[in-house]
C-alpha cells in the first residue's frame, strides 16, 4: 500500500477544500499522513480524523513562516522521510511548487506540477497545451513530489473517521537563511480565492475599463473575478486577477469569460474548467472553439440581465 504525504500549510480554522481533495486523493492512493504546517485546531484535527489521516507530523520549530519556503521543504522532506512516503503532495501554488522544488532536491525525487490527477503508483495525469493533450508522467525515482491543481478531486470524507497519531520532525536549523522582515495585508475582497473557487467570471478588453458588470455578476454566483492580461495591463483590475499562461491557472466548475476573445495565452490558464460560457458580441471569436455555451452580445447587454436574473431566482 502506498504511503503519501500531504502537505497542508497553515490552514487556520478550518481545512481549504483545495486542501480536503489532497486528503480524499491521498487516502484513494494509499495510507495518508499530514505534514502540518501551523496549529492544529481542534476543526483541523477533526477534518483530518474525518478524511482518514492516519499520521499528523508537526514540526519540532514553530517559526517555518518567519522564513522563505527553504525551512518548510526541510520540514516536508524530513516528514516524508519520517513517514516513508512513496508519494509527496502538496497544493498547485507557486509556492506550492516551490517548496515541490526544493523537496524533490533533498529527498532526490522527481517532481511533477499541475497534476489533475495522481494513480496508485505515482502516474500523474496532466492536461497540457493548452488543455488539448492529456498526458500521463511518472516520476523514475521511488518517492514522487506531486503538484495538484485544484477543483480536479471531489472532496469526500472517509467512510469511517480515523484516530490520527501525532510525530514531531527536527527541521534542519541550516535550512533558515532568508528571513522575511515585513508583512502586509492586503484589504480582503470578500470573494473567493481565484484558484480555488467553484466559479470564475473573468473580464477582458470588451468591458472597456468597467469591470462593474462583471464585479456584480461574480457577487451574485458567489465566484471569484479574473481578468485576461489586456485588462490588467491596462489598470482596469488588479495583476492578481490575471488568468492565463503569465498569470494564475484555474480550473472552477464555471467559467464565464466576458469581452476576453481566448487567445492561446488565455486559454493555457483557464481549459481545463469543467464549463465555459462565453460571452462575446464577435461570433468569429476564438473563445467560442472551446466555450460549452456562447452567448454572442455585447457584456453590458447580457451581464446585467445574467446578474438580475440570478438575483430574482435566489430571492
Ligand atoms: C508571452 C505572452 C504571455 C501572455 N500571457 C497572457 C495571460 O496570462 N493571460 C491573458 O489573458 N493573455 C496573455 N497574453 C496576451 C494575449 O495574447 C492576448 O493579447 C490577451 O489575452 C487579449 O485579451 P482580451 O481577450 O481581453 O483582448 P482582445 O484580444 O482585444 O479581445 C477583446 C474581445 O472583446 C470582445 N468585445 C469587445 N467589446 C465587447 C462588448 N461590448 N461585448 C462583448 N464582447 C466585446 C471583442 O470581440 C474581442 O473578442 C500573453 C501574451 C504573450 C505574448
Amino acid at each position: 500500500m502506498a504511503k503519501v504525504l500531504v502537505f497542508i500549510d497553515n490552514p487556520g480554522a478550518a481545512v481549504k477544500k483545495s486542501y480536503l481533495e489532497l486528503l480524499t486523493l491521498a487516502r484513494s492512493l494509499g495510507e495518508s499522513a499530514v505534514a502540518l504546517n501551523g496549529e492544529l485546531s481542534d476543526g483541523v484535527a477533526a477534518a483530518f480524523a474525518e478524511y482518514g489521516v492516519s499520521t499528523v507530523v508537526r514540526p519540532s520549530a514553530q517559526d517555518l513562516d518567519d522564513f522563505l519556503v527553504a525551512p518548510k521543504a526541510a520540514y516536508v522532506a524530513a516528514a516524508a522521510e519520517t513517514t516513508g512516503a512513496g508519494i509527496v503532495l502538496l497544493d498547485n501554488s507557486p509556492e506550492g511548487k516551490e517548496i515541490a522544488a526544493r523537496v524533490a532536491i533533498r529527498l532526490n525525487a522527481g517532481v511533477i506540477t499541475d497534476a489533475i490527477a495522481v494513480d496508485a503508483d505515482g502516474t500523474a495525469h496532466k492536461s497540457v497545451l493548452a488543455g488539448s493533450y492529456n498526458t500521463s508522467c511518472k516520476a523514475t525515482t521511488s518517492v514522487s513530489v506531486v503538484t495538484v491543481k485544484a477543483n480536479n478531486i471531489t472532496a469526500e470524507p472517509a467512510t469511517a473517521p480515523s484516530t490520527p497519531e501525532t510525530v514531531t520532525v527536527e527541521v534542519p536549523a541550516a535550512a533558515a537563511a532568508a528571513r522575511i522582515t515585513a508583512r502586509e495585508q492586503k484589504v480582503a475582497s470578500g470573494r473567493p480565492d481565484l484558484t480555488d473557487a467553484r466559479i470564475v467570471v473573468a473580464g477582458g478588453r470588451g468591458l472597456d475599463g468597467d469591470f462593474g458588470p462583471v464585479e456584480e455578476l461574480a457577487d451574485a454566483l458567489g465566484a471569484a473575478v479574473g481578468a485576461s492580461r489586456a485588462a490588467t495591463d491596462a489598470g482596469w483590475i488588479s495583476h492578481d486577477a490575471q488568468v492565463g499562461q503569465t498569470g494564475k491557472t484555474v480550473s472552477p466548475q464555471l467559467y464565464i469569460s466576458a469581452g476576453i476573445s481566448g487567445a492561446i495565452q488565455q486559454k493555457a490558464g483557464m481549459q481545463t474548467s469543467k464549463v465555459i460560457v462565453a460571452v462575446n458580441k464577435d461570433a468569429e471569436s476564438p473563445v467560442f472553439e472551446i466555450a460549452d455555451f456562447g452567448i454572442i452580445g455585447d457584456v453590458f447587454d447580457v451581464l446585467p440581465q445574467a446578474t438580475e436574473e440570478i438575483k430574482k431566482r435566489k430571492g
